[in-house]
């Protein structure tokens, strides 16, 4: 009997103990869960822009193409280059060519917002994935994009300007690896450049 009340006694002692460890346990683990869910989102997207990056594209890009293996459905890939960016850094500073960044990536997700995906490509380049989507309505969507940056000023450092960008599309066909249709969509691109930019080209 005596044994029993220590035994009891022990328990009374460690189960509010126990119970607060737990529930340490518990809350650290929700911490940890959180920093590595930030951390993933740090490591997806682009500093400057806030925009997806190469990396987070092509983990998309491989995701879309195993889904588009059991569910087949149209997607356009989509190269935008602004045209003659170097020229807004000579002649503004490269801080206003940041803001232009800026400005750029926010009309872009605000015209294209749907189930498209933006990525920063590389400087002032960024591919656009658009799934569910064929060519013909891809150029409708670049066209409102157009309008909307040729329309719409960007105002940074007392400076006033309009940008334009050049685009090359392709088609990214079912089981086509996705590198060789960002290649052709390239190919588009340098094609819009030479032929005089402000223009979207779509890869034969
Ligand atoms: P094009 O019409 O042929 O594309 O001409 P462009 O001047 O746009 O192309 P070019 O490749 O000659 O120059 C791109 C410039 O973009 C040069 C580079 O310094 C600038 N750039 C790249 N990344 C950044 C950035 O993060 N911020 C700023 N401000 N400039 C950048
Ligand atoms: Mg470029
Ligand atoms: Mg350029």
């Amino acid at each position: 009997q005596p044994q029993w009340t220590l035994l009891v006694q022990g328990l009374d002692l460690h189960v509010p103990a126990a119970a607060e460890m737990l529930r340490r346990a518990v809350a650290l683990r929700a911490d940890l869960q959180a920093a590595v869910l930030r951390i993933q989102d740090m490591a997806s997207r682009d500093v400057l822009t806030g925009l997806y990056n190469r990396r987070h594209a092509l983990d998309m890009l491989d995701h879309l193409g195993k889904a588009r293996e059991r569910l087949p459905s149209p997607c356009t890939l989509v190269l935008v280059d602004l045209d003659h960016f170097k020229l807004v850094n000579d002649s503004f500073g490269h801080g206003v060519g940041d803001e232009v960044l800026k400005h750029f990536a926010t009309q872009a997700q605000e015209i294209l917002r749907g189930s498209e995906l933006i990525a920063r490509w590389g400087g002032e380049e960024f591919l656009l994935i658009l799934p569910n989507t064929a060519v013909d309505g891809a150029l409708v969507a670049l066209e409102r994009l157009r309008i909307a940056v040729q329309t719409r000023p960007i105002v940074a450092a007392k400076t006033s300007l309009t940008i334009n960008f050049s685009s090359g599309l392709a088609d990214l066909k079912l089981g086509e690896p996705a590198d060789c249709a960002i290649q052709r969509a390239d190919v588009a691109l340098y094609q819009s450049k030479a032929t005089g930019r402000g223009r979207d080209t779509v890869h034969p």
